[in-house]
């Protein structure tokens, strides 16, 4: 089963709603720390260092483990990592502390990370889940292209959510687990979730949900495509993400969105993102998205390559 394009929505078949949890990068040190904390002397996680490209992960197992359901996880971390490492140029940071904390079970339930004290990841998940349940998961690399990403202020975080929610499928879709046809057509039934409701004051003051995940996964699709549209078709939003991981930009600092946006822009050249982000920061910009699909060439049969922009739909995804 697919899981259309990564809508952080429970898929059917899952232990309780699988999303990314709401404060997934927001969450307190100390709030990082109980967890550790509750490992009791007695319950020492398994470790297991595990080399990825650019870096290292310590997976840490809680207690419970046997050891083919640590080797299935395992194989889902590296393949999971490789897809976000293909995506950046390399995995995000040098160093990640992932704890898998087992339940009863099968399926991902959630994931959190955390940028202090030191950079921590935390997924849920059932021991028992099994290969093809572990390939369809995008909580794993969703949570991993957070990492990817300064931390921003609390009414920028739409910005985070957009870019994990918009990175993770095409990461995975580009690294064969996610077929690209799905990826389009989910995004043209989802991302109209993240278009202003009646009340919406732009993108930095309605935290809402659908406007954090698919608000900030629109204004990503859209500056992939003004960028290809009207610079370079093969310098999009990757290569101006790639450009704030290589000025120094991951998760272990805190800049201003200004910052992100402007060192993003810089890497491809020209100024779309903060141009985007100026018209929709604080007015509620509706995106003619029906004209949107038309121009890439998705609709509900087919992706068409007759479409005026269908050159950049296969630049972002084929
Ligand atoms: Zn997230």
């Amino acid at each position: 089963m697919s899981n259309d394009a990564d809508r952080p929505i429970a898929p059917a078949g899952r232990l309780v709603p699988a999303r990314c949890s709401r404060r997934c990068w927001l969450v307190s040190a100390a709030a990082a720390w109980t967890v550790r904390a509750a490992a009791r002397d007695d319950e020492q996680p398994v470790i297991v260092r595990q080399p990825v490209p650019g870096g290292q992960i310590e997976l840490q197992f809680t207690p419970g483990f046997g050891d083919a359901q640590r080797e299935r996880a395992r194989e889902w971390v590296v393949r999971s990592a490789d897809a976000v490492a293909a995506y950046f140029g390399r995995f995000p940071v040098p160093q990640l502390e992932l704890l898998l904390q087992g339940v009863d079970g099968e399926g991902v339930i959630g994931g959190a990370t955390f940028g202090e004290p030191t950079l921590y990841m935390r997924v849920r998940l059932g021991r028992d889940t099994g290969a093809a349940q572990y390939r369809d998961d995008w909580v794993l690399a969703h949570e991993m292209v957070h990492l990817a990403v300064p931390q921003v202020p609390r009414a920028q975080r739409w910005l985070h959510e957009g870019i994990a929610t918009y990175v993770g499928p095409l990461a995975r879709a580009r690294a064969g687990l996610l077929d690209a046809r799905q990826a389009w057509r989910g995004w043209a039934r989802q991302m109209p979730l993240g278009q202003p409701a009646a009340d919406d004051h732009g993108l930095d003051h309605t935290p809402t949900w659908d406007r954090a995940y698919w608000g900030g996964a629109l204004f990503c699709l859209l500056a992939d495509v003004r960028m290809r549209q009207h610079g370079s078709i093969d310098r999009g939003l990757q290569q101006a993400l790639q450009g704030v991981l290589q000025a120094g930009g991951d998760y272990r600092v805190a800049w201003p969105v200004s910052r992100t946006l402007a060192v993003a822009d810089a890497a491809v050249g020209g100024t779309t993102l903060v141009d985007l982000y100026d018209r929709m920061k604080d007015r509620a910009s509706v995106i003619d998205l029906d004209a949107l699909w038309r121009e890439l060439g998705v609709d509900d049969e087919q992706l068409r390559d007759d479409a005026p922009l269908a050159a950049v739909r296969r630049e972002i995804l084929a």
